[in-house]
């Protein structure tokens, strides 16, 4: 059955690999953008493209009237747009930590509570946050995205009390690292010595992260809610 999907920060990297397996799989698929032109691969799928910074709750709110209107209330979200800003705690502004919390944060809880509406009026619905493994972890210079990653976590585990009633699941999906434009900017020195401590030894491609979020929107996933799946090659292993 062909649903409504939502993936935020769908342009590029996990968010973009999530959007196309979806779209590859029949669902209609709306995904955001904040600047430049959709991506070619998923405009040829018959995705759809709404501009949206969720930053914003008033350009959230027009993305969910938008999608509403040309292919019906959002079923499954996938809130994955996030940011980085990374700095150690004594050289962090404060604005380098309360910009990275708007946006990984305060933006998933913009898009999940305009979500809910239409879930909670369904009476289902499919919530995935996408965290990381540094959330569970901590990791040196990422006091703020650690922090915003981790918090996703109490979110998620509050709304699936919250509206498990309804038959609406929220899981949150832990990336280890993946090989995308986030990721990119580390030298080669530091990609190795992340590397060494991953037991699968290599980097995640975007679609291994996709594929677990598929999961957890599919019927055979109703059972599951308020879990941490970690995607990490092990990196993570015994949080
Ligand atoms: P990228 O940097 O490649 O892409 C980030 C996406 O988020 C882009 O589409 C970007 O849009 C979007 N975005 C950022 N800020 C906003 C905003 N304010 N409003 C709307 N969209 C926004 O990152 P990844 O694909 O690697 O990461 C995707 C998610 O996975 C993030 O939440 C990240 O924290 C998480 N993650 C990534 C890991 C990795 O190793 N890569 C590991 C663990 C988790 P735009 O193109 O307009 O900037």
């Amino acid at each position: 059955m062909s649903r409504s999907v939502l993936v935020t920060g769908g342009n590029r990297g996990i968010g973009l690999a999530i959007a196309r397996a979806f779209a590859e799989a029949g669902d209609k698929v709306a995904f955001t953008y904040r600047s430049g032109e959709p991506p070619a691969a998923l405009l040829d799928l018959g995705c759809l493209p709404v501009k949206c910074d969720i930053t914003d709750s008033e350009q959230v709110e027009q993305a969910y009237k938008e999608i509403e209107e040309k292919q019906g209330a959002v079923e499954v979200l996938v809130a994955n747009a996030g940011v980085t800003r990374d700095q150690l705690l004594l050289r962090m502004s404060e604005e380098d930590f309360t910009s990275v919390l708007d946006t990984n944060l305060t933006g998933t809880f913009r898009v999940v509570k305009r979500a809910s509406k239409g879930m909670l009026r369904a009476r289902k619905g499919r919530i995935v946050l996408i965290s990381s493994v540094v959330g569970l972890l901590g990791a040196a210079g990422q006091a703020n995205y650690a922090a915003s990653k981790a918090g996703l976590v109490g979110f998620a585990r509050s709304i699936a009390r919250e509206l498990g009633s309804r038959s609406i699941t929220c899981n949150v999906v832990a990336p280890g690292f993946v090989d995308t434009d986030m990721t990119r900017v580390l030298t080669d020195e530091q990609r190795e010595a992340i590397t060494k401590q991953v037991p699968l030894a290599r980097y995640a491609q975007p679609e291994e992260i996709a594929a677990s979020v598929r999961f957890l929107a599919s019927d055979e996933a109703a059972y599951i809610t308020g879990a941490v799946i970690p995607v990490d090659g092990g990196l993570g292993m015994g949080h």
